[in-house]
């Protein structure tokens, strides 16, 4: 059976790691989350209590003791033996991990790390630069937005569900900026691969945006186990 790659990139909060899970499940395929692994090296670099530079925020990366464990249907992300799964999903890691990720020397460690765990394939990897520097030669590509008003709804009502109080405004306005800076910088900036199937998931359910990517990835020859 051919076990494909399968890269999902996109801005944030466009449901990425919602639709790449549910793919991967359907397939038998691994999910990486590769947002996690910056957002790993981000709390590092804030933990340290340093003030920012590149060479520490690379020594960050190179000495990374990251892994991922899926228990009680979470993908739980592990540094050394503490788990940080909720930890990377805060405020300051969120306001703080597009300046690090810019960083070449942290862009070089977790796309040789990305590249040795899906190097097999059947993998399901999403992100901002999956298929066009981590793995462009993958069989299936998307990119996966919505606008910026719906993708704030949605990452807005994610966190009322976990009871913690937003102003959609201001989520907005910290979404566009951290899309503009993923955008913007001068690596591996976020970008449509040019073969990459571009979805817009605006007026999209999750379920329609998951089986249209199945039926894409049987198309390239995965073959659905768990369908
Ligand atoms: O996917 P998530 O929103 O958790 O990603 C957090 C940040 O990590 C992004 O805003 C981006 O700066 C960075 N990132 C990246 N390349 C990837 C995945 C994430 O630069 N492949």
């Amino acid at each position: 059976m051919k076990k494909i790659i399968i890269a999902i990139d996109g801005p944030a909060g466009a449901g990425k790691s919602t639709i790449a899970k549910k793919v991967a499940a359907a397939l038998g395929y691994a999910y990486i989350d590769t947002g996690a692994m910056y957002r790993t090296v981000t709390l590092c670099y804030l933990r340290s209590g340093k003030p920012f530079s590149e060479s520490l925020v690379t020594e960050e990366a190179d000495h990374l003791d990251l892994s991922f464990a899926y228990r009680d249907g979470v993908n739980r992300v592990f540094l050394g033996g503490e788990e940080v799964t909720e930890a990377i999903r805060s405020l300051e890691v969120s306001r703080s991990v597009s300046a690090v990720s810019a960083v070449g020397g942290v862009r070089r460690a977790m796309v040789a790390l990305q590249r040795r765990i899906g190097a097999a394939g059947g993998v399901v990897m999403d992100g901002r630069d999956i298929g066009t520097v981590v793995f462009p030669q993958a069989e299936l590509k998307i990119f996966l937005t919505a606008s910026v008003e719906e993708r704030a709804r949605r990452r807005c009502l994610e966190l009322q569900q976990k009871g913690q109080a937003v102003d959609l405004e201001d989520l907005k306005k910290r979404i566009a900026e951290r899309d503009h800076l993923d955008e913007t910088r001068a690596i591996s900036p976020l970008r449509c691969a040019e073969d990459a199937v571009f979805l817009d998931s605006t007026s999209l359910s999750i379920a329609e945006v998951t089986s249209r990517i199945i039926a894409l990835a049987e198309r390239k020859g995965a073959c659905g186990t768990n369908l």
